[in-house]
Order: C-alpha cells, then structure tokens, then sequence
C-alpha cells in the first residue's frame, strides 16, 4: 500500500506504523530513507543534511546491507603507495590502495612504508591459509553421548559435507576440527573455504543444514548455531593459532642505506623498538596483537573497500618481528586472521566497488590479489611506525599532520 510522505509521517507519529515498517508503505527504499531520515529529524531536533547526500543505491543497501537506513556517513578516502609485492606463485603485483580514516598522519606514514617498500624491490607475501569457519554449541545426555557425538562426526565427516555443501555452489567443508568436548556440550568447529566472499552468511547456512542432518540422527539438541568457538568478531588464541579467513605473512627485507635515508633511523634501532615495544610490551600486557598497529590499516581499507568493519578485531591479531641480517633490517608481519572478500557483503556498495577497482581486485577470482595488498599496507604501515618511534619522530609527525 503506498500512501505520501506526509501521510506515512503521520501514521509514524500516532504508532501505526513503526520506524522499520516504512519500506513497506513508500514507493521504494530510497523514498523510505527520505522519510526515515526526516522524522527523526524532526523527533531530535537536528538536522541530518549530510547524512542525506549520497549516491548509491539505497534500494540495494535496504535488500542485504542495513535496516531502518536514514542516509550514509561519509569517511575521508585516500591512496598509499604503489606498493610491489611479489607472491608465491612469481606474481608482481603493483597497485595503489585506498584507504578510509579520519585519523591524521595514517595514510602519510603507510605512504612511507610503501616507499620503504618500493626502495626494497617490493616486499613477499605468502597465504599460507584460506578458512572460515562457524562452530555450533551441542547439548548431549551426558559425557558418554558426548564423546560418541564427536566419533559419530569423525566417521559421518563425508555425509556431512555433502549436506553442508548442498546449501553453496562456493562454499566447501574441509574439516571439522577441533571438537572440544566441556561437560555435556560438544563444540565442533566447522571449517570452510569460501572462494572469493568473506563467507560468514554462506558458512552459517551451511552448518545450520549440517546441523538439522546430524539432529535428525542423534539424539542431541543443538543450543545454538554459534558457540563462540568460531571465533567470528572477538580476538581470541584459536584463530591466532588456527588461523581464520586469510592467514598471511608479508616480509621485507630492507637495505641499511633505505632505513637510514627514509625511516631516519638505523636498523638496530628498529629492532630494539620492535623486541621491547611489540613483543615484550605486548606479552607483558596479555595482548594477542604482537604488533604497533595492524588495526589502523585493517580498518582504514576494510572501511574504503566495503569489509566488515568489525572483523577489524580479528585483522589486529598478530606478530611483527624485526632482525638485523647482515646490517639489513629483515621485517615482516604475521597476519593470522584477516576475513577478507571481492564478492558479497558490503563489496557491492558502489563506493567500495570504485575502491576494488583501484586495486584491480573487484568481483571473482580476486581474493587473493585483495588479501595480499592489505597485507602489505599492513607491512607499510608497522615498517613506518616503528621506524618513526626508532627514530623519535612518532610525536612530531602528530602534530604537524594530525592537530
Ligand atoms: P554473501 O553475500 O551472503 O554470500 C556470497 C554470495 O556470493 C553467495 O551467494 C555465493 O554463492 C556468491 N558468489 C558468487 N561468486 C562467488 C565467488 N567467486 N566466491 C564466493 N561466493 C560467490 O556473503 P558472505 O561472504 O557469505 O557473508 C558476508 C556477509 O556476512 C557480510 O555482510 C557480513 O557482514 C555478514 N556476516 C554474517 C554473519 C552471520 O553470522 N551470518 C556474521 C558476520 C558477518 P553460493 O553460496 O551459491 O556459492
């Protein structure tokens, strides 16, 4: 049923309709955000003229990004680089990178790190995983239905899989492993490859299939599809150690001459830094981020590029290590947990598109290419850094660039 603006306003008004019914009774999601955005305009008191100028495509937003939109929020977006990055498989890849902050000083210091890079003949980078994952929480009889639970799941793995499998043409089950048992409860955790996409919707499918299947042939009740042991959105040991969504290494090696020229500094400096700053500080604080700053990276280009802004939590888990080898400074950082994706979820906002585009990392068979070049600006980044705080600059840049 459409009725007019006004008329919708008013029904907002007496409770007829509520705020997330509007897409209901406007003439499309556009329309509706319009409304939305007027009303609580009007029930706050402010005035939301920013918020209300944008060029995408809300009707697409309102089908699978976002509920009750009101408009968008605009993030300042700049490029680093180019940063060169040789892969495994003899791939040079050169590209610019977006990246989306409000933070001063980030992209100029990532700038430099590039340029640290580019005077290094391009750092390497390995993918050494490639999983997501979703781990339901199950509720046995008792300790014994607990244990045979977890042998049924070893033995029926393959009819499993099918089953899972049956929900994605994308989406495939390598293993379920580990299965913790605690108490009664059984833990599995189900790990997938999920092609270019992130994976969590296709992943969360797939195991609810799994898990109607394995109810149907046991008696067990599943208490819910996500335990916590997945682990989606929290830092935590298991994905540091398991790895989840793309676990890289991305290392350097960079000359004598380049640390003193363009980080100012020496590389013994550099690896004290390193060894007092991000290992000992970090073991000495508990933390699962070995490192100075992989997160303001993860998030500037995660926001630039349409990634889900919360698995920056789980992109800041990491080890940077930093060497002397032979006078040179050999640096690299370890990156255990990056969900990364160039189809789904946000990727298709029209600015996050014109980001991939940047990078030629846009649409299908493009994930890898993606996940290298955050790697990288996270290399860029953690080498400027640390040579900043080496070599003393760390408050002077701030102040010139950040106040
Ligand atoms: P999605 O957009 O839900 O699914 C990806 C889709 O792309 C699938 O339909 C897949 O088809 C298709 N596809 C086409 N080409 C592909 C290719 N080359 N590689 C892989 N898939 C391809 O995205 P998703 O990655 O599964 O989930 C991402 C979303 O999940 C984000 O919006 C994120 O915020 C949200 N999220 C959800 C949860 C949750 O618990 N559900 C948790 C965290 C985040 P097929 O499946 O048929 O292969």
């Amino acid at each position: 049923m459409d009725l007019t603006n006004e008329e919708i306003i008013e029904k907002l008004d007496s409770g007829e309709i509520k705020i997330h019914q509007i897409e209901k009774y406007a003439e499309n999601a556009n329309i509706a955000t319009d409304i939305r955005r007027k009303y609580i305009e009007e029930k706050t008191g402010t005035t939301l003229e920013h918020m209300g100028k944008y060029s995408i495509d809300m009707t697409l937003t309102a089908q699978k990004n976002i509920e009750n939109q009101i408009g968008t929020i605009q993030v300042p977006v700049g490029v680093v680089g180019p940063v060169i990055i040789k892969t495994e498989e003899d791939e040079t890849i050169e590209s610019y990178v977006p990246m989306a902050t409000t933070e001063g000083a980030l992209l100029a210091s990532v700038n430099r790190g590039c340029s640290v890079i580019r005077r290094s003949n391009g750092c390497s980078i390995s993918i050494l995983n490639n999983q997501m994952t979703r781990a339901p929480v199950i509720k046995t009889k008792n300790v014994h239905e607990a244990s045979k639970l977890k042998q049924w799941i070893e033995e029926h793995f393959d009819q499993i899989k099918e089953v899972a499998e049956s929900t994605t043409s994308h989406g495939k089950l390598i293993k379920i492993d580990p299965i913790v048992i605690v108490g009664h409860f059984v833990y599995p955790r189900f790990v997938y490859q999920t092609g270019d996409s992130m994976g969590m919707n296709m992943v969360t499918i797939a195991t609810q299939e799994a898990m109607n299947f394995m109810e149907k042939e046991n008696d067990i009740h599943v208490i819910a599809l996500s335990s916590n042991f997945c682990v989606d959105k929290k830092p935590s040991a298991l994905n540091m150690i398991e790895g989840r969504g793309k676990s890289i290494v991305a290392e350097v090696t960079v000359p004598k001459e380049v640390v003193e020229k363009t980080l100012k500094t020496t590389p013994e400096a550099v690896v004290e830094v390193n060894y007092a700053k991000n290992l000992v500080g970090s073991a000495i604080a508990g933390s699962y981020g070995f490192n100075a700053h992989f997160a303001n990276m993860v998030a500037a280009v995660f926001l630039a590029c349409g990634q889900d802004p919360a698995h920056v939590v789980e992109g800041s888990i990491g080890v940077t290590t930093a060497e002397n080898v032979d006078g040179d400074l050999y640096f690299s950082v370890t990156i255990p947990d990056l969900p990364v994706a160039t189809v789904g979820g946000g990727t298709r906002l029209e600015t996050a598109t014109e980001s991939l585009n940047i990078m030629d990392a846009r649409g299908s068979g493009k994930v890898n290419r993606f996940a290298c070049l955050v790697a990288s600006i996270v290399l860029a980044g953690e080498l400027s850094l640390v040579g900043a705080l080496a070599a003393g600059h760390l408050a002077r840049a701030h102040k010139e660039l950040g106040r």
